[in-house]
């Protein structure tokens, strides 16, 4: 899947959690969640060397981890969601950042697991376990792929709308100190 697609799904899938448990802004902001949602929604495909995120000095990260790795190995299953979670809530706890940022990277991350899923090639969801998991709705590069995201910006305008509406957009404002 591309990596935009993940992007729009993760954006998806994160307003969809927000809504459903607003309590979730009063620890971490939607826009910080939002923000690392993006970044993990495109980590995982770090594996791959043409991928967005393997460009520039991620490219050196990219070279290490496709040592120990094919495409969709372990960054693509729930070791690899927590290991890199955990890394960054070591990066947060370093510099005195609040812990509950690493939440949003790893929606996203597994956002990009449930949407690598819908690809005949599927994930590897329970590595070391070999079996991978995907449902072959979705081609990469696919008209399907472009339908898929068409339906997922209508659905995401809704909830902006619903969100606009109902919650008078407190979502999207940046988090003021009361
Ligand atoms: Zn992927």
């Amino acid at each position: 899947m591309r990596h935009n697609t993940h992007m729009l799904f993760s954006f998806f899938m994160i307003l969809g959690i927000y809504e459903l448990f607003p309590i979730l802004n009063k620890y971490d902001p939607f826009i910080y969640a939002l923000i690392l949602a993006l970044f993990g929604s495109i980590f995982p495909d770090i594996d791959h060397p043409r991928a967005y995120i393997s460009r520039g000095y991620w490219s050196i990260l990219s070279a290490a981890i496709r040592k120990t790795t094919g495409h969709r190995g372990w960054t693509h299953s729930l070791f690899g969601a927590g290991l890199f979670t955990g890394i960054l809530l070591l990066i947060l706890w370093y510099f005195k950042v609040s812990l509950f940022l690493a939440f949003g990277f790893f929606l996203g991350y597994l956002s990009h697991l449930i949407s690598d899923s819908l690809n005949p090639t599927g994930v590897n969801w329970f590595w070391p376990k070999r079996k991978r998991y995907g449902i072959g709705l979705i081609r990469t590069g696919s008209r399907s792929e472009d339908l898929f995201a068409v339906i997922i910006i209508i659905l995401t305008a809704l909830l902006i709308y619903y969100e606009v509406l109902y919650g008078h957009g407190d979502l999207f404002l940046l988090p003021t100190n009361q």
